[in-house]
């Protein structure tokens, strides 16, 4: 019944999209090991389990903020309960204080190197922010209890690989659900490097964190620019170097290694989808007119307007600037609503993510999890990214670099035709104007470089690659 089911929904899925002018992705999906899952009863039972009488409407059925360990049962839960569509990994760097950072991936064929563009999600890069943990883990429950049940959501994992990061900076939110340093925003870089030192770094007028570095402004992109600070008791630090900071090298790799297509990072409060530029001396980016696009659905999902991340306050050396001109992935930046970094739960979760709070009243149509399942729809919208096709024999695997970088991701081909979906190679400089740069796609015996844009599509002759 499983397998009739999904058979409908990847039809039904290939006419919706079909009708939005986007090809039907070529399966190209070496068999896997995944365990056979029954979708609808796995989806059924986790949601029954979660919703006793008194439960909220959340996937998680909460009624209060997680803390760490609540954050990694979640997780657990849901890998355990969907073997075949979700993937725990840590990141890897451990952070300042040692810790894991798990990173949650959500595709049908999860452990596939097939070639779907990548959408990624990140919560708690600022931990004192905790809605955006509360939000990201919440999606990712939602995709794993609706798989299989929900036609769209079962569409999109066909389509698109889920990365799910809930908490990008483990020590400090560690410190500020602790209850050490509420505010607690950096990371746990002080000497020594101890958690006891991390909790006391705190300046007691304010009552925010003085130790440690902003991670958002520790990217390589206008590293150390306006809109960041020198100082370490600086609430914004960019710390001593770029990639400076071991959570940040985690989200860094992650890029590097994947073809994100589409990134949020989500923060609190603003009641804003912030995309670059940050710096109010640069100029718009070469992809206004997508980032408008893509922003447009977000601000009618969640209610917050779509403006330029310089709109809110400047800002350099940020996680979603570095990604979108190192690789064109289109980062944006959700500033959740709110009237406080962690406000009352009802309104700053719940509300939040199904579109009823008191701050997005009559604007917002579905709510966070909408603009969350509209990006997701914009990762896997080729006129968004680019595409690079051809043919060859079951079991090579290609790789796609980019010279002079460390880009670096791979397909492992299920035979005949593929379709690669991969950020464009022209990428978008700082300065406005886009960069002529090739990738380059490897296989054993032959190498061939492919110059495309985004929204474009370019085929490879790929003859005289050996399979294995
Ligand atoms: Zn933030």
């Amino acid at each position: 019944m499983f397998a009739i089911k999904r058979t409908v929904f990847a039809l039904v899925g290939a006419l919706m999209l079909a009708g939005c002018a986007q090809p039907a992705a070529k399966p190209a999906v070496e068999s896997q090991a995944e365990p056979a899952v029954d979708a609808v009863a796995a989806g059924k039972a986790l949601e029954d389990a979660r919703h006793p009488a008194g439960a909220s409407q959340l996937p998680s059925g909460r009624r209060d903020y997680r803390n760490p360990a609540d954050v990694a049962a979640d997780i657990r839960q849901i890998a355990k309960a969907r073997p075949d569509i979700v993937r725990v990994e840590s990141l890897p760097h451990k952070t300042v204080l040692g810790k894991d950072v798990p990173a949650v991936e959500i595709s049908h064929h999860v452990s596939a190197s097939d070639g779907k563009p990548v959408f990624l999600l990140m919560g708690g890069i600022h931990s004192n922010e905790w809605p955006g943990v509360e939000v990201a883990t919440e999606f990712a429950m939602d995709l794993a209890e609706h798989d299989g049940r929900d036609r769209r959501i079962t569409a999109l994992l066909d389509r698109v690989r889920v990365i799910v990061v809930p908490v990008v900076n483990p020590d400090g939110y560690d410190v500020s659900r602790g209850g050490d340093i509420a505010a607690k925003r950096k990371n746990c870089e002080v000497t020594p490097a101890t958690r006891a030192q991390c909790a006391a770094a705190k300046d007691p007028e304010t009552g925010y964190d003085t130790g440690g570095v902003d991670l958002n402004r520790n990217f390589a992109v206008n590293f150390g620019g306006v809109g960041s600070g020198a100082n370490p008791d600086d609430g914004d630090y960019h710390g001593p170097a770029a990639f400076s900071e071991p959570e940040s090298r985690n989200i860094r790799d992650l890029v590097d290694g994947h073809q994100v297509t589409v990134e949020i990072g989500l923060h609190t409060y603003g009641d804003m989808n912030l995309h670059p530029p940050g710096q109010n001396a640069a100029p718009l980016t070469p992809d206004e007119a997508v980032y408008a696009q893509i922003g447009a659905a977000m601000a009618d999902a969640n209610g917050y307007p779509n403006k330029l991340s310089r709109d809110l306050y400047e800002t350099s050396g940020t996680a979603e600037e570095w990604a979108y001109h190192t690789t064109g992935s289109l980062g944006f930046e959700t500033e959740l609503a709110g009237d406080d970094n962690h406000g009352p739960w009802e309104d700053s979760v719940p509300g939040q993510y199904l579109g009823t709070s008191k701050y997005v009243s009559g604007k917002a149509h579905g709510g966070e999890r909408e603009a969350l399942l509209r990006d997701v729809e914009a990762a896997g919208n080729a006129q968004y990214h680019a595409r690079i096709t051809g043919n060859v024999a079951a079991g090579t695997k290609l790789v796609l670099t980019k010279p002079g970088t460390q880009l670096s991701t791979t397909l492992t081909a299920a035979g005949g035709a593929f379709t690669w979906d991969v950020n464009p190679s022209i990428r978008p400089g700082v300065d406005g104007r886009n960069v002529e740069e090739s990738w380059t796609v490897s296989c054993p015996g032959r190498s061939v470089p492919v110059t495309v844009g985004r929204g474009e599509s370019r085929a490879v002759d790929l003859s005289g690659c050996q399979s294995r």
